[in-house]
């Protein structure tokens, strides 16, 4: 067994030369030291896909809208 592993492992040849420190749970990008990285929920997240699922852009016509709703709410009660 303890073969078998090792001849798996010589099949891959590695990447990268540096030692990463954490993976990123999302995409498997590795983060080195010295790199950003976020974790939520002892989730990891590198920064591209901390942009791509938690950063969104603010769009002002649907939040006036959604406040005109509850002011008009306010009014008819
Ligand atoms: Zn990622």
């Amino acid at each position: 067994m303890l073969e078998n592993l090792n001849d798996n492992s010589c099949l891959e040849p590695p990447k990268y030369s540096k030692d990463y420190v954490y993976r990123c749970d999302i995409c498997d990008e590795e983060i080195f030291e010295g790199d950003s990285y976020y974790e939520i929920d002892s989730l990891i997240y590198c920064p591209e896909c901390m942009e791509m699922h938690f950063k969104f852009t603010a769009i002002s016509t649907d939040m006036e809208g959604y406040l005109s709703d509850l002011e008009h709410e306010d009014i008819t009660n």
